[in-house]
């Protein structure tokens, strides 16, 4: 009898006693030698990964197979040809068709033998169920739900409808709200603040009502901010399944709403209520953003970067705004001069190149999709919604710049102007402000502001702003 021998390790194998190449040639070759075989050629594969049949060895030793140029295929451990059960069907069947046996040297494979011929029939059995139930194991942990009489609850969560087969529909409208939720509160609003802005909203549209009360509120969006759903993740009771349907936001939004609410929980009193957090940046540090915070020593509220850990005292900082914002409201000159700048800027970042990175990741989504729907197709359910979810947060990012852009094109300079100009006594209505008013009064009229200031102690303060 002739015999091929078939060597895998991995790189991380390569430094395991009694795994390297050698040591699994020297014992196969014994064992060869024990049988009285004849040692066809040693196939030693080094560094490759079992997970795929597109190994360079193992294609040569299938070759050789198919030639007929020995009669038996020797390994040191079965997981040295591969660990995909259909992959070793493959393989199994292969070998079977050119009359080739196969043995593992350690374990108690022996397809020459009548016992070998039924593990070969259980090894098919096997690849049939896994063919047939690896897409269906996210779903599995759902049905059993089911099965265990946990009903879906009376109603999906805001923005997806979900039947009772969690099959998963995005309302779009509604989604939309939830991303909206998500930038703002990261923008720096509050429940209150939020819920504000969507009921003003609700006035003119009924399409932004909630689903079940007739008004928003701080809790309605706390549970929103805190819910995981809309990042992929199905829970139900203690049985938590991610990547279960499509995300609405992206992670790393996500994560940073909990981190600011966490924050916020710290010092439920003020953070939240200092009127720059979320909207200044450092310019000293490629716009980082900077927050307030409270002296107890001087009694003063100052805002720091979070990078450079510069502090500046809010009160100069509001000046300087004040009067920019006055120069903007008495002199439609000076306003026109600013806003042009922005429009001007915005056009140049972007538009025909993020549109073509849009149509690379509908393209790039498609292929995945077309991959989910493939049976054949060897990458788990799980993964592949895990790409297609990076995906959709791709889009979302590109869509939003493309929004952006839109947004300011909707709104003619004269439009702007005009709204702005309504704003009268400017200063003595912010003055009078609470500091949650004052927030929103400045999220209303700036998209960001960057501060400048050069070093020492009363050097003035200098700014750059998008107008919303
Ligand atoms: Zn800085």
């Amino acid at each position: 009898m002739k015999a091929a021998i078939y060597v895998r390790v991995s790189t991380q194998e390569q430094f395991k006693e009694g795994f390297s190449v050698p040591a699994q040639l020297e014992r196969l070759k014994a064992f060869c030698q024990s049988q009285g075989w004849e040692v066809y050629k040693e196939y030693v594969e080094e560094g490759e990964s079992a997970k795929d049949l597109n190994r360079t060895k193992l294609k040569q030793l299938l070759k050789d197979v198919k030639k007929g140029n020995f009669d038996i295929v020797l390994v040191y451990r079965l997981d040295r040809l591969t660990r995909s059960v259909m992959d070793l069907y493959e393989l199994l069947r292969t070998f079977d068709e050119h009359k080739v046996a196969f043995r593992s040297a350690t374990e108690v494979y022996d397809t020459s033998t009548a016992m070998g011929k039924l593990f070969l029939t259980l090894v098919a059995a096997l690849a049939q169920w896994e063919r047939e139930n690896l897409g269906e194991r996210v779903k599995f942990g759902m049905h059993q739900m089911i099965d265990e009489g946990k009903k879906p609850g009376g109603h999906s969560a805001y923005g997806y409808d979900f039947d009772n087969n969690f099959n998963c529909k995005i309302i779009e409208h509604e989604a939309a709200i939830v991303q909206h939720i998500f930038r703002w509160y990261c923008d720096g609003f509050g429940y209150r603040g939020i819920a504000n802005r969507l009921n003003i909203l609700l006035q003119s549209d009924k399409k932004y009502k909630p689903r079940l009360a007739d008004e928003w509120n701080h809790n309605s969006i706390r549970d929103i901010l805190m819910n995981d759903i809309y990042i992929g993740t199905y829970r139900w009771g203690e049985k938590v399944l991610e990547n279960s349907h499509p995300a609405l936001i992206s992670v790393s939004l996500f994560k940073k709403a909990q981190k600011i609410m966490g924050e916020r929980l710290k010092d439920r009193s003020r953070i939240g209520n200092f009127p720059l957090t979320g909207l200044l940046k450092c310019g000293n540090c490629n716009e980082y953003r900077m927050q307030g915070s409270f002296d107890k020593r001087d009694g003063k509220t100052y805002y720091r970067c979070l990078s450079c850990n510069k502090q500046t005292h809010d009160k100069n900082l509001l000046d300087a705004i004040i009067n920019e914002i006055n120069l903007l409201i008495t002199s439609k000159d000076y306003f026109i001069s600013k806003v042009s700048k922005q429009f001007e800027e915005k056009e140049t970042i972007n538009m025909p190149k993020i549109q073509k990175e849009l149509e690379k990741v509908k393209t790039q989504r498609q292929k995945w999709y077309d991959i989910f729907m493939d049976d054949d197709n060897p990458i788990p359910k799980e993964e592949l919604y895990d790409r297609i979810n990076k995906l959709n947060e791709k889009e979302a990012e590109l869509q939003e710049v493309l929004n952006e852009a839109d947004i300011v094109d909707d709104e003619s300079i004269e439009d702007k102007y005009a709204r702005l100009s309504k704003l009268t006594n400017f200063r003595r209505h912010f003055e009078q402000a609470d500091d949650f008013r004052k927030k929103e009064l400045l999220f209303s009229l700036f998209e960001k502001i960057v501060m400048y200031r050069e070093k020492g102690k009363f050097k003035p303060i200098t700014l750059d702003y998008y107008l919303k």
